[in-house]
């Protein structure tokens, strides 16, 4: 039998140098002591095997603990291994999610069924959910606090009901408190009630040693114990303990980390909110903020620039949040300035056909072909461009119905549509004129744009044509909102700004510093009226009935022989 194991993909390489504001690790590095202490390592300590036990006294006596109480860890991921290990092998626990992956991934090594236990409404912290999950048949709880990527802390009373009720049930309790330090304080005084009590910490976040790889799980004396049994006697090297050591005696290094961490967490908060992004409280050297439809773009644009942050929208409740580290004020600076800059980047809206998508062999052939069906006589691109100039015909069934009365012919709107449908679609084995159509955009081009800028479609095509378009041209992903058909009321489509207005209001955009780009006197019209530059694009295979000057004299301020000349708009 297979099985799928949950993996957890690791920093690989290429972070050194950047702004890395990925991993909460502590951006202003490590305390000097603990270089100074790496540099004079003895010959011996790095050829002798490593020894625990002094490191482990002075840690027990940082931590208020026995040294028995004290299980040293290859970082709080071994510590983490450990508990789920003993306690949740091929049993169920209890997860609040969302939360650090890791416990995921260690209990799908370990064959632990997780019970998930969602966070609460705006993040909070989920106590009631989580008492109800507390039965006799589960034999773990973890709870992050403060948890990461949420920055939510529960409170001292919340984390004493939950260890209550799972005492009631025979059920351990492990706390991941890696951040505690930022929080202000720990739940280690709980060990002397608590025989069901493990805690985590770590050194890789306050103390910046992560590169070390040094961490600890407290326990009361008989589960120290037992989790020592399975843990390897030599899982931390000699020269991790030394650097242990040199930072449990300076002491400063973490108070001011601390004491500036906050401070940045203030303004980095403060400023987030005033662009208008959401950002959660947070009690860890991280913020959990959602940049709705701007996630991507702010992401990637970070990460051209040198800033890391992490992309947290995959975890469950936070779609479109990314977790960013809090540095020094210089690296927050840093960060919310060219946050700034992503945000206020202009918007650039684009019509769909004749611009992004060439339909002279589709639409225009199931306009002329709809026509030449029901009135028997030709119908030329001239004729049809000839009706797409005035204005109010922006759907091409409304341009079918107008070619058909020209001739004489009456015929009701559905059968139009209906006869225009199968020809653009296909019907009966017959392949339609969509398969006709012919993607404008080079992709580098587009990518290029769309990692900078905002990029959305208004169009007056049904959704669903829309969308078969982006399908087929792979050019989904790179749209931040489509506005089609169905989007707008009836008597609502262009020249109506309505659909540009709508677009500009889903991406956050600004109408004075965007674009729309339409081939059409519908589409410039409208984007006068929505208050956006209108740009004028002459289409592939129309012909070129002074369509330029008409577009000019309805307000386009630039006219382009083809959507990948968009950027000299920016000139
Ligand atoms: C970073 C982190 C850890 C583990 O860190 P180590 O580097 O393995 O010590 C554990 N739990 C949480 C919640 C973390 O964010």
């Amino acid at each position: 039998m297979t099985k799928t194991l949950q993996v957890y993909s690791g920093p690989g390489s290429g972070r050194l140098g950047k702004l890395r504001l990925d991993f909460n690790e502590n951006t202003r590095g490590c305390s000097t002591k603990v270089l100074d202490a790496l540099r004079s390592a003895s010959a011996e300590s790095v050829s002798a095997y490593p020894e625990q036990d002094e490191f482990r006294k002075n840690l027990a006596r940082y931590l208020r603990l026995k040294p028995t109480q004290v299980l040293l860890t290859n970082g709080g991921d071994e510590a983490i291994r450990l508990v789920l290990g003993e306690y949740a092998r091929g049993k169920k626990m209890i997860l609040p999610e969302p939360t650090y992956s890791m416990f995921r991934v260690y209990a799908s090594a370990t064959g632990a069924r997780v019970q998930r236990v969602l966070y609460a409404n705006d993040l909070l912290f989920p106590e009631q959910a989580i008492l109800n999950a507390i039965t006799p048949g589960v034999s773990l709880v973890a709870v992050v606090n403060p948890n990461n990527p949420t920055g939510t802390l529960a409170s001292r009373r919340q984390i004493t009901r939950i260890l209550d009720k799972a005492l009631e049930c025979g059920c351990f309790v492990v706390l991941d408190e890696v951040y505690s330090q930022f929080a202000g304080r720990n739940s280690v005084s709980l060990l002397g009630k608590y025989p069901n009590l493990s805690i985590i910490f770590s050194f890789s976040k306050a103390f910046g040693l992560a590169g070390l790889r040094l961490g600890c799980v407290v326990s009361s004396e008989r589960v120290t114990r037992m989790l020592s049994e399975k843990s390897d006697p030599y899982n931390i090297s000699s020269l991790s303990l030394i650097a242990g050591e040199a930072a449990l005696q300076d002491v400063d290094f973490v108070r001011t980390t601390v004491k500036e961490t906050k401070e940045n967490v203030r303004l980095v908060s403060r400023e987030l909110e005033l662009l208008g992004v959401r950002v959660f409280p947070s009690a860890a050297n991280f913020v959990l903020a959602n940049f709705g439809s701007s996630a991507k773009r702010v992401f990637e644009t970070l990460r051209r620039r040198g800033i890391l942050v992490r992309d947290v929208s995959s975890y469950p409740m936070l779609e479109d949040c990314l977790r960013i580290t809090i540095g020094t004020k210089d690296q927050c600076l840093q960060l919310l300035r060219e946050v700034k800059r992503v945000l206020s980047a202009p918007a650039f809206l684009f019509d769909m056909d004749g611009v992004l998508v060439d339909v002279s062999k589709s639409y225009r052939q199931a306009i002329a072909k709809t026509a030449e069906f029901f009135t028997g006589a030709s119908v030329s691109p001239i004729d049809i461009q000839a009706v797409k100039e005035k204005t109010g015909f922006n759907d091409d069934w409304a341009v079918t119905s107008e070619l058909i009365k020209n001739r004489g012919v009456a015929v009701s709107r559905t059968l139009v549509v209906k006869k225009f449908q199968e020809l653009y679609l296909g019907s009966g084995g017959c392949k339609g004129f969509c398969e006709q159509e012919r993607w404008l955009f080079d992709s580098n081009l587009l990518q290029r744009l769309s990692s900078e800028f905002r990029l959305g479609i208004v169009t007056g095509r049904p959704r669903q044509e829309a969308f078969a378009a982006l399908e087929r041209f792979k050019a989904k992903y790179f749209f931040d909102c489509v506005v089609s058909l169905e989007d707008c009321p009836a008597g609502k489509g262009k020249p109506d700004p309505y659909g540009i207005n709508l677009a500009l209001e889903r991406m956050g955009a600004i109408a004075s510093a965007s674009f729309y780009f339409g081939d059409s006197v519908d589409d410039v019209s409208a984007a006068v009226s929505a208050g956006v530059r209108a740009v004028g694009i002459l289409p592939p295979g129309v012909p070129p009935v002074a369509l330029e000057n008409r577009l000019r004299s309805k307000g386009a301020t630039n006219i382009l022989q083809s959507v990948n000349e968009v950027l000299e708009v920016l000139a």
